[in-house]
């Protein structure tokens, strides 16, 4: 017996072509640098992405080579995404937020031919030069500059139109490429293929993952220079839904404007985004008239249930996920599956602030040094994975050590507890862990917890070194604009929620907290600086 299918490639190329044919109508919206809206059909991205993949065959690509990209989100960004990869390249996204001896390192390390960059963009290459060598540089005159020698300008290699013979791919080609956000140690090179990527733009666009309709218009608030912003790029064209691209405008107003201006039906960004949003809308409910139910996809650091009561209040659906560079990087999100549902709200908001189910083809399991935990929603482990769209191992080999297990899974280092029904919670990074007297203190749930006090706008929670305990949690707590809070009310607050044993020893008032440029704290920052804590509460 033999299977009679076709071998038929998953490319990029067969969603780009899809998305030219089917779905010409469909519209890209980018908000530009100075604030205008930009609009184009897929038509005109498909036609373009085409005009982009044969002008960087004609400058000399060849298979499998890198082509940076330091950019924005929005149409052109999109155009390199599809071109690159279907040119027989990879599109590797450089970090914009980055040092520039940083992206230099980076770009280096990956080995990167050409870089596509806008125009406004350009300070930050030239802060790169002398430390990196592109072979070419193609500028987006995004805001109508003029491209410097000996640099191209993309809009004039496109209208040259060079005739365009695209290579025969097959799915296992490389397509893309991120690095980690390296908060701890050097950036490690993950490499994207068309099969993992086309898998992952399917599995995210099911109705119980992102949902992504055709009929919805996708608003990528996270970078497209960050894990392929989530995939989005790929997911909504696959299904030939508008975009509205928010350029460099991320501020909660600009985002909001775009949101009701196009009405936006999903949009996606890390939790700091959304603070911002929130404030804003409470300040002015009735400022914007938004897509009723909008899906807003949080992930990079934990959604506090306290913001996802907050935005159901406004009429907007949180929708929790987990993911990593390594994994693509969606591999988790929290739908309400069938079954027991509980009618107690605050069950229901414990449930939905969890990390969620892991997607199809995702394999979980959480590790203890004793072997796997049971899935009891209360014992700690390692969180591994493993799937198609989950790294086998890293552009580096040299990077690899300890990262994979003996069996193949892939060791995230995120510490989770799985419950009975397969919902998983994060309930840290192994190195932020806080164990005190031989017990884990979950720096997490006391983070999510202060951040529903009404006088807190922001708190992390890490471990000091204690004579007595071995380590004790101390909270670093930022007050909202105007709030006054104190120790004795943030100790108050927490008291009926946690065990008198996890509760932190000391509060620290801060202005502001340290953050990667991905939006994760940097805890190992905090550590430092607090390693000698005896007490005291900071500045208010
Ligand atoms: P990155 O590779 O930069 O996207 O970082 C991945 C890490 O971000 C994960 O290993 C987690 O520690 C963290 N992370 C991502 N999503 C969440 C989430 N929903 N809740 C808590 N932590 C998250």
């Amino acid at each position: 017996m033999r299977a009679t299918m076709m071998d038929f490639p998953l490319t990029l190329a067969h969603i780009l072509e899809r998305a030219g044919r089917l779905f010409p109508e469909s519209e890209i919206v980018s908000r530009l640098p100075d604030g205008s809206l930009h609009r184009h059909r897929y038509a005109d991205f498909h036609r373009r992405a085409g005009a982009l993949a044969g002008a960087l065959a004609a400058l000399g690509l060849s298979r499998g080579d890198r082509v940076a990209t330091l950019m924005w989100n929005h149409h052109a960004h999109l155009e390199a995404y599809f071109a690159v990869p279907c040119a027989g390249g990879v599109l590797h996204t450089l970090n914009l937020r980055l040092p520039p001896e940083e992206i230099a390192w980076i770009a280096n390390h990956a080995g990167d031919r050409f870089l596509i960059v806008d125009d406004v963009l350009l300070p930050i290459a030239d802060r790169m030069r002398g430390q990196v060598r592109f072979e070419k540089v193609i500028v987006v005159p995004l805001a109508g500059s003029a491209v410097p020698a000996p640099c191209l300008n993309y809009e004039e290699l496109l209208a040259a139109r060079p005739p365009f013979e695209p290579p025969a791919l097959g799915e296992e080609d490389p397509a893309g490429m991120c690095y980690t956000s390296g908060t701890t140690g050097r950036p490690k090179g993950v490499v994207y293929s068309h099969r993992s990527l086309v898998l992952h733009a399917l599995a995210s666009a099911l109705p119980d993952v992102m949902g992504i309709a055709n009929a919805d218009a996708v608003c990528p608030v996270v970078p497209m220079f960050h894990v392929n912003a989530w995939g989005l790029p790929f997911s909504a064209t696959l299904v030939g839904a508008k975009f509205a691209f928010p350029g460099p405008h991320l501020d909660p107003v600009r985002l909001l404007d775009l949101y009701e201006a196009e009405r936006v039906t999903l949009t996606a960004g890390v939790p700091t985004i959304w603070a911002g949003i929130l404030q804003a809308l409470d300040r002015e409910p009735a400022r914007w008239k938004l897509s009723p139910g909008m899906r807003m996809v949080v992930g990079g650091a934990a959604a506090p249930e306290s913001m996802i009561r907050a935005f159901d209040r406004h009429g907007l659906r949180v929708i929790h996920g987990w993911g990593m560079t390594e994994t693509s990087p969606v591999a988790a999100v929290n739908y309400q599956k069938r079954g027991p549902a509980s009618s107690d709200p605050d069950e229901h908001y414990a449930l939905r602030a969890k990390q969620g189910l892991p997607l199809p083809f995702v394999e979980i399991r959480a590790m203890t040094p004793g072997g796997e935990a049971p899935w009891d929603g209360a014992t700690m482990g390692e969180l591994e994975v493993r799937g198609p769209w989950i790294a086998g191992g890293y552009h580096d080999p040299g990077d690899e050590a300890a990262q994979w297990s003996a069996d193949g899974w892939f060791r995230t280092g995120d510490v989770v507890t799985i419950d009975a029904r397969g919902y998983i919670k994060i309930t840290d990074r192994i190195k932020d862990l806080v164990k005190s007297g031989g017990e884990w203190v979950s720096s997490v749930d006391l983070e999510n917890a202060l951040v529903g006090h009404p006088g807190v706008a922001d708190a992390a929670v890490i471990a000091v070194p204690d004579v007595k305990w071995g380590e004790r949690p101390l909270a670093i707590v930022v007050p909202k604009a105007g709030e006054e809070v104190t120790e004795a009310a943030l100790r108050e607050f927490l008291a009926p929620r946690f065990a008198r044993f996890q509760l932190p020893d000391g509060f620290v008032f801060v202005p502001g907290l340290p953050r990667t440029s991905t939006g994760k704290v940097l805890k190992a920052t905090l550590r430092d600086e607090y390693r000698s804590w005896k007490g005291g509460s900071g500045d208010a």
